[in-house]
């Protein structure tokens, strides 16, 4: 007899709320982790360079857990598949998961739910990878918080030492099932190759003090690079909020909540994955000019803040927040070419890809998204170099052709641009 916790996005053994309900209930703790193919197969790179960073992860938390006299569970394949071979395999009581707020995660676990009650088998689920989630922070008349400004009041106002509270391994920790080591699935095997990017690490502390400050010159490298860690749960968001608060960090916990915002949003408005929170933008009428956005992709539009933006991203899988809205406005508003473009190209490169952000970062880049900048606010690709990058430290980094005069011209006149994306905004929105 056994229980069984089920890692997808909480790839740590430490401050682990599923983990630490399974361990402290009746059954030995066998954890389980699947590679999974249905997401596995729609990567286009075989060099990503997150399944090489999930990979060492699973590989670092299997020695950890060897320590501990038991081993980790891992598989290759499509969890509806690999869940009925499981059952077979263990007189399996009970299985512990954390939530999951994006769509497939959210039917992947309906899925497992129903086929778990059909088998008579307990199904406990947790939240963990946000502060607060779904309804505990809703307006008085019941509804979601669609701005953010009031939702980050009451989520100021709700937290407390009881959510931040840790859940510590060794309270339970003889509880794992004692299994002999076993051999993790290679990346060869599922088709992938070993990244070389690199990872940040996972000590943001000595970021915090400044952050306020510096954060938006992206020049500086002035923030956490946490997003990553937080996006596998290498990281635990109670500990990154606690750190916030003993430095009185304010600013940086309010990075936090963002995060929590949007994943609420996107767990009650779901179809803002492909559709504009705002209907009316969805009448656009992108150009979508396919040779301006690969020039987009590749740095090459004779923006230099832009195309050292995109460099950036391409070459290490990271970008800055304020260079993200830059970018994400120039694809939007410059080009007119639609967001669920720069959506999925940001999603395919970005290490610290989130859906939830991502979504809800382009959806207020181009103004359509729930509290978004307004439709007529176009970023000026100069002034915004001439605010945050004044001495061109940045573009120099990345972009040294600029300096050396040897980068393209502009594809499209900033004015010209501007008055273009306002016309057909204007008419879309009816204004
Ligand atoms: P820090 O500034 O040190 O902040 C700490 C953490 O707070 C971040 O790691 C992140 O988890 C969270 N955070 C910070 N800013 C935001 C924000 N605006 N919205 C939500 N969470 C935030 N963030 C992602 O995590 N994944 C994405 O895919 C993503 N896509 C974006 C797309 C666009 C167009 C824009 C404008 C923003 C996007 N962001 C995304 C938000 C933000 O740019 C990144 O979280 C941040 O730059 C990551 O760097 P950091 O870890 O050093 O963040």
């Amino acid at each position: 007899e056994v229980s069984i916790c089920w890692l997808r996005r909480d790839l740590r053994l430490e401050d682990n709320a599923a983990l630490y309900e399974a361990l402290k209930g009746p059954f030995p703790v066998l954890l389980l982790f699947i590679f999974d193919k249905n997401i596995l197969s729609k990567l286009a790179d075989k060099k990503d360079a997150r399944v090489t960073f999930i990979h060492r992860t699973i590989t670092k938390l299997n020695i950890d857990l060897q320590m501990l006299g038991s081993t980790i569970l891992t598989r290759f394949g499509k969890p509806e598949e690999i869940w009925s071979e499981i059952l077979d395999e263990h007189d399996v009581k009970a299985v512990y998961v954390n939530h999951d707020y994006e769509p497939y995660g959210r039917e992947r676990d309906d899925a497992l739910a129903e086929y778990l009650r059909s088998e008579q088998i307990d199904f406990h689920t947790f939240k963990d990878q946000v502060v607060f989630e779904k309804n505990e922070i809703i307006k008085a008349d019941g509804k979601p918080y669609t701005v953010f400004t009031p939702y980050f009041r009451q989520w100021q106002q709700k937290l407390n030492k009881f959510y931040l509270r840790a859940y510590p391994l060794n309270k339970y920790s003889h509880n794992f099932l004692p299994l002999t080591a076993q051999e993790l699935p290679s990346l060869s095997a599922m088709g992938f190759e070993t990244s070389t990017l690199h990872f940040p690490s996972k000590d943001f502390s000595s970021k915090l003090e400044a952050y306020e400050q510096k954060r938006d010159f992206p020049a500086e490298d002035a923030t956490s690079h946490l997003g990553i860690h937080l996006r596998f749960g290498t990281v635990s968001i109670r500990s990154a909020a606690r750190e916030a608060i003993a430095q009185g960090a304010e600013k940086w916990l309010s990075e936090l909540a963002w995060r929590d915002f949007y994943m609420m949003i996107l767990w009650h408005f779901p179809h803002t994955v492909n559709k504009s929170f705002k209907p009316a933008y969805d009448l656009i009428k992108w150009r979508n000019e396919e040779s301006e956005f690969e020039a987009w992709c590749q740095g090459r539009t004779g923006y230099p803040i832009v195309d050292a933006g995109m460099r950036q991203l391409n070459q290490t899988g990271y970008l800055h927040n304020r260079v993200r809205m830059i970018v994400a406005s120039f694809l939007t508003k410059h080009l007119l070419i639609d967001w669920k473009w720069g959506e999925a190209y940001f999603a395919e490169k970005l290490l610290d890809y989130e859906m939830a952000s991502n979504v809800g970062g382009w959806q207020w880049a181009c103004g359509s998204g729930n509290d978004a900048a307004p439709y007529f606010r176009i970023f000026n690709p100069e002034l915004q170099t001439k605010k945050f990058d004044p001495e061109l430290k940045y573009i120099d980094r990345w972009l040294p052709a600029y300096k050396q005069g040897k980068h393209v011209q502009p594809i499209v006149e900033h004015a010209f641009a501007r008055d273009r994306v306002l016309k057909v905004f204007k008419e879309a929105l009816n204004e």
